[in-house]
This record gives C-alpha cells, sequence and structure tokens, in this order.
C-alpha cells in the first residue's frame, strides 16, 4: 500500500506511523487487561516531618507489573491511561485503595496523628464532573474522616479554567479534604492566581532540591528553593521537598524552614508490607 503512494521515502514514514499506532494500540489493549487483571498496584514514599524526623504520611504511587511486559513505570502508561480515559477507572481503583490502606494504618497505628495519605489526581480526573460525588462515596465507604486523605494536583490543571477549578477545589475542601500543589515552580505558573487557590501545601519540585548543591548555580537553586519556601509560608501553606537524596539537601532545607521532605535519602517507594514495617519501627530520621 505504502509503495504505491510514492517514494520510498513516503514509504518508511507511513510504515513508522503505523509502528507507532499498533504500539501505542496494543499498550492499550495491555492497560484495559491489567485493569481486569488486577495488575496494578500502590507503592508508599513517606513524607518525613524535618522538625521531627518521624513519618507524616505518605504519597500513593501507582505502580503496573504487567503479566505480559513486566514493570512499566507511570512516566510510561499515564499520560496514555490520561488519554485513552482509562486513568478514570484506575484512578478510582487509587483512591479506593489508598483510602483503605490509611485506614487500615489508622487503626493499626492509632498514635501517629495525623498520618495522611497523599494521591496524585490526574487531568482527567479533575474534570470528571462526579469526582466530588465519587470521593463522597469512597470516604463513606471505607469511613475515613476526609482529612486523611490530601489529592496532589498540579498548577498546569488549575489554569485552563480558573473559576471553576478554584470552585472545584472549594468543594472538595468542603468534605475535609487537605490539597497539594504538586512539582511546583515547573507547571504553567500562575502566581497571580496561587493566593486564591485552597491549598494547603505546595510541593517543591525534586529538579530545585536535586540542584541545590551540584554544579556552579547550586547557591542559585538554593535561593529559588528558598524563595518558593518563603511563598508558601506567605499565603500560610505548608512546604514538601521532594526528591531529598542527600543529608546536605536536609540541612539546607531544615536552615530555610521547610516543614516536610520526601525522597530517598528518607526512602524510596514501598510495598504497603515495608512500609508498614516502618511504622513498626517508629523509625526517626
Ligand atoms: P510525582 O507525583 O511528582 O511523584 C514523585 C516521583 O518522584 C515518583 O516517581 C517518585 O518515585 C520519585 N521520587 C521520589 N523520591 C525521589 C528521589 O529522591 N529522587 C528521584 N530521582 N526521584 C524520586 P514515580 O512513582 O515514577 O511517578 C512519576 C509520576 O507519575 C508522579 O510524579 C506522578 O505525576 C505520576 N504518578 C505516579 N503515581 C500516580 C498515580 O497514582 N496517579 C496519577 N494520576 N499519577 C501518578
Ligand atoms: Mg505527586
Ligand atoms: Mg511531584
Ligand atoms: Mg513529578
Amino acid at each position: 500500500r505504502a509503495k504505491e503512494l510514492g517514494t520510498a521515502r513516503h514509504e518508511v514514514f507511513v510504515e513508522g506511523m503505523d509502528t507507532q499506532a499498533v504500539e501505542r494500540w496494543q499498550l492499550e489493549t495491555d492497560l484495559r487487561a491489567g485493569l481486569q487483571n488486577q495488575e496494578f498496584q500502590l507503592y508508599y514514599q513517606p513524607i518525613i516531618s524535618l522538625k521531627t524526623g518521624k513519618i507524616a504520611g505518605f504519597e500513593a504511587l501507582v505502580r503496573w507489573v504487567s503479566n505480559k511486559r513486566g514493570f512499566v513505570s507511570p512516566g510510561d502508561f499515564i499520560p496514555l491511561a490520561e488519554e485513552t480515559g482509562l486513568i478514570v477507572p484506575l484512578g478510582q481503583w487509587i483512591l479506593q485503595e489508598a483510602c483503605q490502606q490509611i485506614q487500615r494504618w489508622h487503626e493499626q497505628f492509632p498514635e501517629i496523628v495525623p498520618l495522611i495519605m497523599s494521591v496524585n489526581l490526574s487531568g482527567r480526573q479533575f474534570t470528571q464532573p462526579d469526582l466530588v460525588k465519587q470521593i463522597q462515596k469512597i470516604l463513606d465507604e471505607v469511613n475515613i474522616e476526609g482529612d486523611r486523605l490530601k489529592l496532589e494536583i498540579t498548577e498546569s490543571m488549575m489554569m485552563n479554567d480558573v473559576e471553576t477549578a478554584i470552585d472545584l477545589l472549594r468543594r472538595l475542601k468542603g468534605l475535609g479534604l487537605r490539597l497539594s500543589i504538586d512539582d511546583f515552580g515547573t507547571g504553567y505558573s500562575s502566581l497571580s492566581y496561587l493566593h486564591r487557590f485552597p491549598v494547603d501545601t505546595l510541593k517543591v519540585d525534586r529538579s530545585f532540591v536535586g540542584r541545590m548543591e551540584e554544579g556552579s548555580d547550586s547557591e542559585k537553586y538554593i535561593q529559588i528553593v528558598r524563595t518558593i519556601i518563603s511563598l508558601g509560608h506567605n499565603l500560610d501553606l505548608d512546604v514538601i521537598a521532594e526528591g531529598i537524596e542527600t543529608e546536605a539537601q536536609v540541612r539546607v532545607l531544615e536552615s530555610l524552614n521547610c516543614e516536610y521532605g520526601q525522597g530517598y535519602y528518607f526512602s524510596k517507594p514501598l510495598s504497603a508490607k515495608d512500609a508498614e514495617e516502618l511504622l513498626n519501627q517508629d523509625k526517626e530520621w
């Protein structure tokens, strides 16, 4: 077929497109099967209070262990799940699973108060008309208070239609939920709106944290992180620094009065079992 269309060059181009489309279609098929076969798991990365050195909560991070493909990282399937709409049932499952987990840990470790579960919300989920109702239903079914659950959204999700987004965030706050802005500083920035977003937390993107010590620009990155932290504090928000990998980064962040930290220095994302083990140890950093 492609041959009939013209030059050899054209043929390569058309075949390339085919391959891409087929690969995409296969990934989509596998994603659907994966949902059916329950190939998804949640991992949990601890979020540490830099004041006490103790676990303050976890961020739930989805993992796909495909029968066919093995481990597929979220960076490779979340965008497609988003495009195809599969993120909606997947995201529903993620919320439910994360809420059930925090409920179990709350019962097992009542002395760690309040242990909070953060869950990433995708753009597509954010525009589902019944999002608030769905979350309300999950909270009721799992029987947890809304303030145990924190949703992570990004600036870009807010900026499509700011007024509608603010209204949605207000309704989510109405359920008692906590809200974070994830990857702060990397999105389509919105300083003129930030003070109107009813959020509780800013998460400093790991690209800033990671550059605080290396290279000739490190001093500049420390200043950028300092500025984000001050901005958060001026707006009465807590700040979480993401992607902390070294003790030196912890020291700098402490000196900048950053409340919370998350990253490989403390712990990689863990299976529920391993996370529970950490809670059992009452680990302190
Ligand atoms: P994110 O929400 O910003 O999550 C943080 C990512 O940084 C995670 O990657 C985590 O494993 C990684 N990370 C944590 N500490 C460190 C560190 O010290 N160094 C480095 N280099 N990386 C660190 P992960 O799990 O691969 O997830 C990537 C992204 O995929 C997430 O970024 C989030 O945008 C998306 N994602 C993951 N799970 C979910 C989910 O359940 N739902 C949705 N909608 N998106 C998800
Ligand atoms: Mg996140
Ligand atoms: Mg992030
Ligand atoms: Mg990120």
